[in-house]
């Protein structure tokens, strides 16, 4: 990582050191190539429901909690906030959708950089705007020995989701660490906007069909087109050897 970045990085937050003791890993799109099957269920759930939203919409929503969400189609197709019924039946119907798509697979070059990340001592976390059952289960069975229960932020844990920074600054909390001392991966805009605001060095890793351009001006760090990109800078390995 060139030096100009972190001064960057410092100078924007009026930090004097970044000491990464931990890694923040956003999960879909980042861990698993499971975006596509999130946007098609949102969209033909939403649609289902009078509450129009194409695919691409749901690239741009991606981070939300399934409640944020819902409540923004709401209020633009119905000029109302969604009732908690309405937004329980659909988000049950989102996630039966979801479930019932072909397993997403593993985000390829993912498993390298926890692998980098792991063997430079780094705490590995998991901070989602999912809150899907199983959460542990898909990341124990993808990526076993990686996560515990206890180093992963699920929507059930917080009041606001991204692009609040709350699911970051609870993640900084349970990894025990302060925003210097952490790396956010994140693949959505919303998610860079979240980790920006809780201080945190972000990595973008553009892995969906939106711009770039999209992730950085959100505030991200650092661009990079792919985990496999990622995974072949040997970013993690760098700080290992620190
Ligand atoms: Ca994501």
């Amino acid at each position: 990582m060139t030096q100009n970045v972190i001064d960057k990085y410092l100078e924007k937050h009026g930090f004097g050191t970044l000491a990464p003791k931990a890694v923040l890993f956003d999960m879909d799109g980042v861990l698993f190539d499971s975006m596509p099957n999130h946007a098609r269920s949102w969209s033909k759930v939403c649609t289902e429901f009078g509450l129009e939203m194409s695919t691409e919409e749901a690239y741009i929503h991606e981070g939300r909690t399934g409640e944020a969400t819902i409540n923004i189609l709401a209020r633009r197709h119905w000029g109302r906030e969604a009732t908690h019924e309405e937004i329980e039946r659909i988000y049950e119907e989102k996630c039966r959708l979801f479930n019932a798509c072909a397993e997403a697979p593993k985000m390829p070059g993912a498993e390298q950089v926890l692998a980098q990340a792991k063997a430079a001592g780094l705490r590995l976390l998991v901070v989602t705007g999912s809150g899907q059952q199983s959460l542990l289960e898909r990341l124990e069975l993808g990526y076993p020995g990686y996560f515990t229960f206890e180093r992963i932020v699920s929507s059930k844990d917080v009041e606001h989701g991204k692009p609040s920074p709350e699911p970051y600054l609870l993640g900084l909390e349970r990894a025990g660490v302060k925003p210097w001392e952490a790396i956010v991966v994140e693949n959505a805009p919303l998610g860079v906007r979240s980790a920006v605001a809780a201080q945190i060095f972000t990595i973008a890793v553009n892995t969906g069909p939106l711009p770039g351009e999209a992730l950085v001006s959100e505030g991200a760090d650092l661009l990079f087109p792919s985990m496999s990109a990622l995974a072949d800078a040997g970013l993690f390995r760098e700080i290992g050897d620190v």
